[in-house]
């Protein structure tokens, strides 16, 4: 509840807490290799945000090995017939009937073709949308359009302004990248966060003097130190790097130093618990972090925001349910370290069971047909769009506008947001939507693979959320977690909620094409953790 700034609904905060065990318990017997003591007991680490080490982890991987281990029981299920997998085939549409989510709408991506794949209910999980900023530590293919079409068709948008900008990443280099790299959060357990005391200080690291480093996060947070949540971690580089004490190209980076920890327990330990980090990143930056400290800067990485769901994971479409990354559920307006694959498993693997099989038991049988009121519309709507994108043919490529739109949202409604910067976003968004319906060049054919045509249609949603996201950011009034409105800070620069006016779930209701989008709030309740003023000092 403190980790999320109190914007998370404690009643499911306290069933993640619950489950959170079995989950573990379940990856294990999936394969995941998790960390083990000398005596064979799972072992544990400190994360960012807790001073106790109760995290199970797989070395600086934890996230991927539980992503396979997930990946492969699919796998299993596929094999044993019960799952069916259709590759390359992308969501564009969800079929709403008779009030109730009964299917869906999909393009293949190899042939062209427009299907449509009915059920008795919709599952939604398609993950978050941090590349609304074009550079973010996701992969290049997660994007906005699954949940923004389910979100046009009904489905309310809970705290999209809810963005998480992660610490450790390797810094930008220059406008050819395309996505950025994330250095575990693990790091901070070893490493040390500084940069140079003075300004514009261009010395390499090493000829830098104790006495004149600031470890700036040991300094400002005591008892958390380099351990403190990734918001307040990303916010005090940014404030150390626009006093212009930022290191490497542009002064956009912060050291995170390993040099101590080295000292202290020798580089085997260090190659033992970050090795696979520490190649990665030399791969990346031909720098070897074992012998000069690791260049960082924040990146979006994560987004707490996403459809609203009720306690059983339903949205406000009967029918639709959604999980993960995709949904909003429980991490308020900061997300904790480990917890994203904590909440998806405990979504998919120990409520949905339950939470869809009751929605089931409660409708009955429905006619799973392609007859239905709505497939037909849906079916439509997705091949005029996609004839639409094709017919433009004009000179500007997806990704172009897709980096213009990144930027607008870095420099408005990133790490910092003021109003003014909001509303010239608020501006912008909408001309440039306007410019990429009359410019975009979509090359090639619907009935061959088209990676341009693909991004097209994202990049058309990215251009609707985005404005939606402004829109939360500048009603939101106060700051929360990531959530730092300029105008809300307390003498020393930390984030200043107000409970009063704010403490509530943003959820937009989609209201017609070029049409404002209507809010309804969630009021959330604290019945045992109560609100308190959030402190890592
Ligand atoms: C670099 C990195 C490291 C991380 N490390 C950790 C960690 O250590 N611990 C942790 O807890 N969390 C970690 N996270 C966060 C965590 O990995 C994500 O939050 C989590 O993977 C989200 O899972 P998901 O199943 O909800 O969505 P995703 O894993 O994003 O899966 C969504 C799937 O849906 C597909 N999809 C999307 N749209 C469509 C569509 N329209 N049609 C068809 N398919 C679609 C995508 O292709 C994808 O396969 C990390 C994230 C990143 C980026």
């Amino acid at each position: 509840m403190k980790g999320g700034d109190f914007r998370a609904r404690e009643a499911n905060v306290y069933r993640l807490a619950q489950i959170s065990v079995e989950i573990i318990d379940q990856c294990v017997a999936q394969g995941v290799p998790f960390a083990r003591e000398y005596g064979g007991l799972l072992d544990t680490r400190s994360f960012g945000g807790a001073q106790v080490s109760r995290t199970f982890y797989a070395r600086g991987q934890t996230g991927q090995q539980l992503l396979l281990g997930a990946y492969q029981a699919m796998e299993r299920q596929i094999g044993l017939g019960t799952v069916a997998m259709y590759p390359r085939h992308e969501m564009l549409e969800l079929i709403v009937a008779d009030g109730r989510a009964r299917g869906i709408v999909t393009r293949d991506m190899v042939t062209g073709e427009i299907e449509a794949h009915m059920g008795d209910a919709v599952v939604l999980a398609t993950g978050g949308y941090g590349n609304v900023f074009y550079l973010s530590t996701n992969a290049k293919g997660c994007n906005t359009t699954a949940i923004w079409r389910a979100h046009r068709k009904g489905a309310f948008f809970a705290n999209p302004c809810f963005t998480q900008i992660h610490p450790t990443c390797i810094p930008v280099t220059g406008d050819h990248q395309s996505k950025l790299t994330l250095m575990s959060e693990s790091l901070r357990n070893d490493g040390r966060v500084w940069v140079p005391k003075k300004m514009g200080d261009s010395r390499p690291p090493e000829q830098i003097p104790e006495a004149e480093r600031d470890y700036f996060l040991e300094r400002k947070y005591p008892s958390f130190g380099n351990l403190v949540p990734r918001d307040v971690a990303s916010r005090a580089a940014k404030e150390a790097c626009d006093q212009g004490r930022g290191v490497g190209p542009g002064g956009r980076g912060v050291y995170l130093d390993f040099a101590e920890a080295i000292a202290r327990l020798g580089a085997g330990a260090i190659k033992e618990r970050y090795g696979n980090l520490f190649d990665m990143y030399e791969r990346i930056t031909a720098e070897n972090p074992y012998e000069a400290p690791m260049r960082i800067y924040p990146a979006v990485h994560y987004t707490m925001g996403g459809l609203w769901v009720d306690y059983d994971l339903m949205s406000t479409v009967p029918g639709l349910f959604v999980t993960g990354e995709a949904n909003f559920s429980d991490h308020g307006a900061n997300r904790l370290g480990a917890s994203a694959l904590m909440q998806g498993l405990a979504d998919g693997y120990f409520i949905l069971p339950y939470t869809l099989a009751d929605y089931l038991a409660q409708v009955g049988p429905q006619p799973t047909d392609g007859n239905l009121a709505g497939v037909t519309e849906a079916m439509a709507e997705v091949g005029a769009r996609v004839e639409r994108l094709l017919a433009i043919d004009g000179d500007r490529t997806a990704d172009s506008f897709h980096r213009e739109l990144g930027q607008i949202m870095w420099d408005h409604c990133g790490m910092a947001r003021n109003e003014a910067g909001l509303r010239k976003a608020l501006d912008r968004i909408p001309e440039l939507r306007d410019e990429f319906w009359r410019n975009v060049q979509v090359a090639g054919d619907n009935e061959e693979i088209n990676q341009s045509l693909e991004r097209a249609g994202r990049v058309a949603d990215f251009l609707e959320l985005a404005e939606l996201l402004c829109i939360d950011a500048l009603h939101r009034t106060e700051s929360c977690g990531a959530h730092f409105r300029v105008e809300s800070q307390t003498e020393e620069g930390e984030a200043l909620r107000d409970d009063e006016d704010f403490a509530y779930v943003a959820a937009w209701q989609y209201g017609g094409e070029g049409k404002r989008p209507l809010l309804r709030k969630e009021p959330l309740d604290f019945e045992n953790v109560h609100l308190a003023v959030r402190s890592y000092k």
